[in-house]
């Protein structure tokens, strides 16, 4: 008897044997259930072997009716794991989110119209046959409740022969996407990119590019050649849009329906399971052709995939910060290399890993450097704030002020920026100056005044904002400091009391609904000044918004974080480039204590490159990524004592590496989160050394008591 070695989706080594009984069909990648422990599990059979006489084994319970998992999927799971220093387990659980997928759709007993009227009519069985005729198929709770009669009418009407009842499955197929249908006439500069890569996917195989195109250059339109190509040279082929969380919105879905006729399948956050369920098993299948979604799209179960876009690829939220940790960005590149597809890279503000690939030749570079028709990048311009400054407790330069005027008096549309949510992002008390942080963690208390509540941004711990300081007890005495999207749009409402304000911020964009509904009244012009958070940065187009104030430049630049410059530039450029999207000009005025600073110059002078360049060299100079290698290890522990006992223990167990350095341990920047204290090492290497594989030992290695926690993060994004 064979045996099957299944690896199951939980923080196990390596999968387990079981015995293929007779008669059942397993290969390597199936989706089978076999006990394990107490229970039955479902797992994907990793391997087959044959069986030694010796070993005594359970049997594969079942198999699932899923086509089995792609040997380049398992390969890359195999992939992900080791480069991220997690369990191959634990990378198989993002795979398989919805167990539901596993099974074919569930059914639901729908009643339609036969045409026949039976002679025994009630008011109540008319209004169920007419509702009958107003919606169509329906369950018998829909059509009873739509008529407004209870279900026992429904029954009645079946058994009279006037209603039938009809066996269908609730999950539907998705619609084919069309290839053939035309986009919009592209200018030279698309055509020739759009045809690059239509040749680089009739050709087939691992082709990484980089697309580089200004914002509103029209990249969208051009990696649509791409897909249209993908489906239309192999029928079976899949095509992946990776977009970050916050961008997909119904208005990216809708531009897919436009072009291919059929909208894609969605994956991100919010679904529900059914709709969950239904993208997983489509896709399994191989019948979803297009999938769009957040970073975890990446983790589907493919059958076929032959293009991968990560739309926005600079995006910090494709970087997964809990769990495993992995960059969506960087496992695509690599799972398209095992699929043997095309990946595009596109974004008008590239990271700077992206760059220094295209550079090195490892990624083919096409531009885009004109907005199509008549649209072009706004004119930007820095405002001294040392110069320019606002009045005391005001956030808004004279300068911005009278900008903010001009356009209202113009009728045309102004967008302010700030990154923080809320009135004040910090609560101090006049009286004691206690500066009033969340329990147990080390992160002040944001103001805001909708709700009238503290809120902790870090853990979402909130309280009703207290009349007296928790410390002091002085009544009255607690002030909000600093700026917050709420206060900024209370300065806007005084300036210009006849306008129009609202806020952007995920406070007040709660879900898809209240998203589109902000989107909607600004592109229709109902909002003269919309005033958000980073919310706002994102692929929106809004034709009469013609200027951009950037409150506080500055406050991206601050913190120990290698990328903060090159993280400042791409929010600012990105936030900057909503304006002047069609016909009107558009300029963008940043307000900064800093102008002299080369984020700053750059963002003004429009020089995107020269920025880079600066970012590169002081990067090279350091040995810091993408030019050496760079981990996180996070200890905590639930007091200061122990915290302190696992930093030596850890300290203690490095193993020694060639050209391996280890800082640390330090407390971490949020030394205190949720009760537990934290301590990191930050690890470089120089490129050539496996970093990961390094990691890896230092872990088998560690002893540490039950209560400590340890998490490890190869290239990290966020330094808390
Ligand atoms: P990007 O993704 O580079 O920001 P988009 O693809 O979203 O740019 O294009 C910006 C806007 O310009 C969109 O509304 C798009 O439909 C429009 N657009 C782009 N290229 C063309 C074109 N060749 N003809 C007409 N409209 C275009």
């Amino acid at each position: 008897m064979p045996v099957a070695r299944i690896l199951f989706p939980m923080p196990l080594p390596e999968p387990f044997d079981y015995l293929i009984p007779d008669g059942m069909t397993v290969e390597p990648g199936s989706y089978v259930r076999a006990p394990l422990g107490k229970y039955e599990r479902t797992g994907v059979v990793w391997d087959i072997v044959e069986a030694d006489p010796e070993r005594e084994l359970k049997l594969v319970a079942d198999v699932f009716p899923t086509p089995p998992m792609p040997e380049s999927m398992r390969r890359f799971i195999a992939f992900c794991a080791k480069y991220n220093v997690a369990g191959p387990g634990q990378v198989l659980a993002m795979a398989l989110r919805s167990r539901g997928g596993l099974s074919p759709s569930p059914t639901q007993t729908v009643y339609a119209l036969t045409g026949h009227r039976t002679n025994r009519m009630t008011a109540a069985r008319e209004k169920v046959l007419d509702a009958a005729a107003e919606v169509g198929k329906a369950s018998a709770s829909g059509l009873a409740k739509e008529a407004g009669v209870s279900s026992s009418v429904i029954k009645g009407l079946v058994e009279t022969g006037s209603l039938q009842a009809e066996i269908i499955e609730t999950d539907l197929p998705f619609a084919a996407p069309d290839p053939e249908r035309a986009g919009p006439t592209l200018t030279s500069e698309q055509a020739q990119a759009g045809q690059r890569l239509r040749d680089a996917v009739k050709a087939g195989g691992y082709q990484p590019f980089l697309l580089d195109g200004i914002t509103g250059s029209g990249k969208t339109e051009v990696y649509f050649e791409a897909i249209s190509e993908t489906l239309r040279k192999d029928p079976t082929a899949q095509v992946l849009v990776l977009l970050p969380e916050i961008a997909l919105t119904q208005a990216v879905f809708e531009r897919f329906e436009t072009r291919f006729g059929a909208g894609p399948a969605p994956w991100h956050s919010s679904l529900s399971d059914q709709q969950r369920r239904r993208t997983w098993r489509e896709t399994a299948h191989g019948r979803a052709r297009i999938v769009t979604g957040a970073r975890s799209a990446l983790f589907l179960p493919y059958s076929n995939l032959k293009l991968i876009i990560v739309d926005e690829e600079h995006d910090s939220s494709f970087k997964q910060e809990d769990g495993v940790r992995y960059h969506a960005r960087d496992m695509a590149v690599m799972r398209a290399k095992l699929e043997g597809a095309t990946v595009i890279l596109a974004s008008a503000t590239p990271a700077l890993e992206t760059v220094v690939n295209a550079e090195a030749g490892r990624y083919e570079r096409l531009k885009l450097s004109a907005r199509p028709g008549a649209a072009r990048l706004p004119d930007m311009s820095l405002v001294d704030l040392q110069s320019n400054t606002p009045e005391k407790g005001q956030w808004l330069s004279p300068v911005l002020e009278k900008a903010l005027v001009e356009t209202f008096e113009k009728k045309e549309q102004s967008l302010l920026f700030l990154n923080r949510r809320g009135y004040a992002p910090l609560v101090i008390c006049k009286a004691c100056g206690e500066r009033l942080k969340s329990p147990g963690t080390e992160s002040w208390l944001t103001e805001h005044r909708y709700t009238n509540r503290l809120v902790c941004h870090l853990t979402a711990w909130s309280m009703p904002k207290p009349d007296n300081c928790p410390m002091c007890g002085a009544k009255d005495s607690l002030m909000g400091v600093g700026p917050g999207v709420e206060r900024v749009a209370e300065e806007v409402r005084v300036l210009l009391p006849d306008a129009h304000v609202e806020i952007f911020s995920s406070d007040t964009a709660m879900g898809g609904e209240a998203t589109r509904g902000i989107v909607e009244r600004m592109a229709e012009g109902e909002i003269d000044v919309l005033v958000g958070t980073q919310i706002v940065a994102k692929g929106h187009n809004f034709p009469n918004l013609t200027l951009v104030g950037v409150v506080d430049a500055d406050s991206g630049l601050q913190g120990g974080d290698l990328r903060a410059g090159e993280r400042t530039y791409q929010l600012l450029s990105q936030v900057a480039g909503r304006a002047g999207r069609a016909e009107r000009p558009g300029r963008a005025l940043i307000q900064t204590y800093q102008p002299y600073n080369p984020a700053m110059q750059a963002l003004a002078a429009g020089d995107r490159d020269g920025f880079l360049k600066i970012e590169r060299d002081v990067r090279e100079e350091l040995t810091l990524p993408p030019f050496g290698r760079m981990a996180a290890m996070v200890l905590s522990a639930p007091d200061a004592a122990m915290a302190k006992d696992i930093g030596l223990l850890a300290g203690k167990a490095a193993p020694n590496g060639e050209g391996v350095t280890v800082y640390g341990p330090a407390p971490a920047p949020i030394s205190i989160l949720r009760g537990r204290h934290r301590l990191r090492f930050l690890i470089t290497a120089p490129r050539e050394v496996d970093l990961s594989a390094y990691m890896a030992t230092w872990l088998k290695a560690l002893k540490l008591p039950n209560a400590a926690r340890v998490a490890v993060d190869i290239d990290p994004y966020s330094f808390l």
